[in-house]
Order: structure tokens, then sequence, then C-alpha cells
């Protein structure tokens, strides 16, 4: 035990002493931000996103952005889940703004479960552990850095560029940032497209980066309460006829309901790209689905894997139930919460006739859940976007191909793109098969990820706020 701990503590040391030599003096600087943001607990429960946008005003202050230029917001009700805007003015007259987003809150990390303290940024055998080292304090801090670094150099884009850093993303019921400044400050973080997570690169088992990923477009969840009544009575006197019984079937049906397949720009250019140059089955279905969505042989293969599933169609699922109010008596009420991502594009009201079809009982209500929202539709594949992505790509992943990707989870994006800001989740950071322990345990980001990936953003963002 000891000869372990003493045999650990040597490797951190000396892995430690060699890290730190091979920085460039920018790279220790970008650390400092890094560490000081996964080291600033935003945790919902203890934590303060507003101490953390304060930290990075701060910053941003000392580099030499006038007050002006630095927005902080929060609202009463909700004091520790404030935010802040940072404006770096561009030359252009016509040029419209370009912004970053950053979501500054993480989800809840208990120190027993993990194997290092969730909240100091532990660099070990060549990964960053830490509660955000992923999601997504590693892109708020390059956001920052980038935007000191820029004052410092004199740099002088044509594009305006914003950057807005919020809280509540990662809770709902919290005070969400992205959609206060969509509906209050519209002005403020106006902007022709903005730059936020859900992309990046996959690696794989030995690290070799084997796709970078732009996300254009993600998915949109809607919750339904589903829910049957019954006059009830007594338990000893049972009758077919029984709220508990009539939920279970339509739930099955839920089960049984499979929407159908549907396809956009995004995914059907993601399907061509990510399937070109394999040659196992699914692949080779990846490639068909894209050239022909009727192939039921390539769908039927593609289902087999749960993300490609999900990426084909809504879908819908049962997570929580409940029902009755005593062991001795007929259930007068029984409920579930159905819980759907829907294809971009689909309205709620569209998928609620779906599944009441499938269903086909009107004693099964279906009631939509808030918050609904409004029909998105995803960000174009927009070449003066995309094109500047895939070029400064080729400088940092050569051979690596750039695929757009579309989310079947849900980040901050849904709140700009109604109002009219398309939302592009950034290639740049990757992590492997294992995933990054995003809002699990351990969380980790590979060091060489996380220096490769800040500097292709700041070459990206330096040639999009001059294109
Ligand atoms: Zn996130």
């Amino acid at each position: 035990m000891f000869g372990r701990m003493l045999g650990a503590a040597l490797a951190l040391g000396l892995a430690h002493t060699a890290t730190a030599a091979d920085l460039r003096p920018d790279q220790v600087k970008f650390r400092e931000v890094y560490k000081e943001l996964v080291e600033t607990n935003t945790s919902l429960s203890v934590g303060s996103c507003t101490e953390a946008a304060a930290k990075m005003g701060a910053r941003l202050k000392a580099a030499g952005f006038a007050d002006s230029d630095i927005t902080y917001f929060s609202v009463p009700e909700h004091p520790k889940d404030g935010g802040v805007v940072a404006i770096l003015k561009g030359t252009s007259k016509t040029a419209k703004p370009m912004l970053l987003l950053g979501h500054l809150d993480v989800v809840e990390a208990k120190r027993a479960d993990w194997t290092r303290d969730p909240f100091t940024l532990i660099e070990e055998n060549g990964y960053f552990y830490g509660r955000g080292t992923s999601d997504m304090k590693v892109i708020d801090a390059t956001w920052v850095d980038m935007l000191v670094r820029f004052k410092a150099e004199k740099f002088q884009p044509k594009r305006t560029i914003k950057l807005a850093l919020t809280c509540g993303e990662e809770t709902i019921n919290a005070f969400n940032g992205a959609d206060w400044l969509a509906k209050n400050k519209r002005e403020l973080i106006d902007a022709e497209f903005a730059l936020n997570e859900g992309g990046g690169g996959r690696a794989d088992k030995d690290g070799n980066l084997q796709t970078q990923g732009v996300q254009v477009g993600e998915k949109v969840v809607q919750q339904f309460r589903m829910e049957t009544v019954n006059a009830g009575g007594h338990s000893s006197v049972p009758i077919r006829d029984n709220a508990i019984y009539q939920l279970a079937q339509g739930l099955l049906k839920v089960r049984d309901y499979e929407f159908p397949l549907t396809m956009n720009d995004t995914t059907r250019a993601f399907f061509a790209k990510a399937g070109a140059g394999r040659t196992d089955p699914t692949g080779k279905a990846m490639v068909a689905i894209a050239k022909d969505p009727t192939d039921r042989a390539a769908e039927a293969e593609l289902n087999k894997d749960r993300g490609f599933h999900s990426m084909l169609r809504t879908t819908c699922v049962a997570t929580l139930l409940d029902g009755g109010h005593a062991e001795n008596a007929l259930p007068q009420r029984a409920g579930a919460n159905i819980n759907c991502r829907m294809f971009p594009g689909s309205s709620m009201e569209a998928t609620k006739a779906a599944l009441e079809a499938a269903i086909g009982d009107p004693g099964v209500k279906l009631t939509p859940l808030q918050p609904i929202r409004a029909k998105p539709t995803p960000p174009p594949l927009d070449a003066k976007i995309i094109g500047p992505m895939e070029k400064v790509a080729a400088k940092y992943f050569p051979g690596v191909p750039l695929v757009p990707t579309m989310s079947t989870g849900a980040s901050d994006a849904i709140y700009l793109i109604p109002v009219g800001i398309p939302t592009y989740g950034v290639p740049g950071f990757w992590s492997g098969p294992e995933g990054s322990g995003a809002h699990g345990l351990n969380e980790h980001m590979a060091v060489k990820s996380v220096y490769t990936g800040r500097d292709y953003l700041t070459d990206l963002v330096k040639v999009l706020a001059n294109g």
C-alpha cells in the first residue's frame, strides 16, 4: 500500500515537472484560467456561477476591457446564477457580430464517489481531472483566455466578438442565463451566429483521433404526463377495469411505437461522411441510408445502435411512474412521465397526436408539460462557417474528417436558435470511446486534447471574426 502510494506520488511529481516545462507561456496562462474555473464550484447546490462570472470578468478587465464592455447580469430570485457578457469591438461597420457562448454551471459531484477531489484541477497521466474539465469549463476557459490574448496582441477583428457566460444549463427550473439573455437582452447578444458546446472529436482506445464533429442542430425535449383515472373501490371486489392496468397497457403501446425515420441535411451529411471508408455492415448502412432514406435493411442495421436509432427519429420513453392511493383500494389514478426527444422541426402537437394514435385509448390522457418549446429549426450547414472549420481543422487534425452531427441531447442552443441566432457546437476538443465522464464520475480531458483544441479554436475564431 505504502509502496504503491509512494510510486504514485513520484510518478505524479515527475509528470508534473515534465509537463510544466513543456508548456508555452500562453499555455501556462490558459491553464490558470481553466484551473480557476474548475476550482470555483458552480454546482446548483453549493456553488455560484455569479462568483465564476465575476472572476472571468475581472480577468477581462485586467486585460484592458472597459467596464462598459463588460455586463454582469442576474435576477434577485437567483443571486448565485449570474453570468457575464463581454464585447471585443470589431472594426467593420457592416460585418455582424459573432457570439461565443458557454455555460458556467456544472452537474453535482460528490467527493466520496470520485477518485480525486472533483473541485481541484488535477493533472495525472496525461489527463486533466475535475468536474467541468470537459462540460464545459474547457471551452469557457478557452473563450476567456482567447479574448484576453486578443486584447494583449491588439488583434482587431472585423466582426465584433461577443462572449456570454451563463448559468442554469444543467438543471431545469434554475435560472437559465441563455434563455434570459435571448428574451431580455437580445440586442446585447445579437450575432450572425454563435459558437457553443456540443461538437468535438472522437478518438479510438489508443488516443488516435478518428473524427471531428461540428454540431448543427439538436433534438428538443418535450415531456408529457400520461394519466388514467378510475372510480376505484374496495380491493376485495376487483374488476378488470383498473387505472393501473389501463396505464400499463398504454405504456406498452408507447414502448412498441416507432416514430418514422426522419433525416435532415445534418444527419444526411453525418451518415455519408462518417460511414465513408468504413467496411463493416454499420458503415455500409450509414452510407446507404444517406443515399436512400427508404432503405429498410440499412435502417434495421442502424437501429441496432441506440445512438443512431435516436438520431433517425423522434423518440419517447417512460421515465417515471406513480399510481394508487392505498394498498387495499382499487386505484383511482395512475400516471407516468413520458420523456420525448423530438427530431428538429417536429412539433409538440404532432408528437402528442402520434402517441395518442399509437395508444388508441381515449381513457389514457396525455398532457404536455412545460416548457413547451417553439418548433425548432436546425441551423443551416452554412459554408461560411463550416468552410473555415474544415480549413483550420486540416492544419491541426490532418486527415481527420470533420462531420456535422445532430445531438440527441440538448444545450442552450435551443434558446438562441428561436431568436434568430444559428448556433453551432464547435469541433476541437475530443474524448476517447469511454467518454469524458461528463455528468458522471471522474470527469476528464486528455491534456493533448485540451491544448490542441484550444489552439484550434483560437485560430478558428480569428478566421471567422475576419471573414
Ligand atoms: Zn454542457
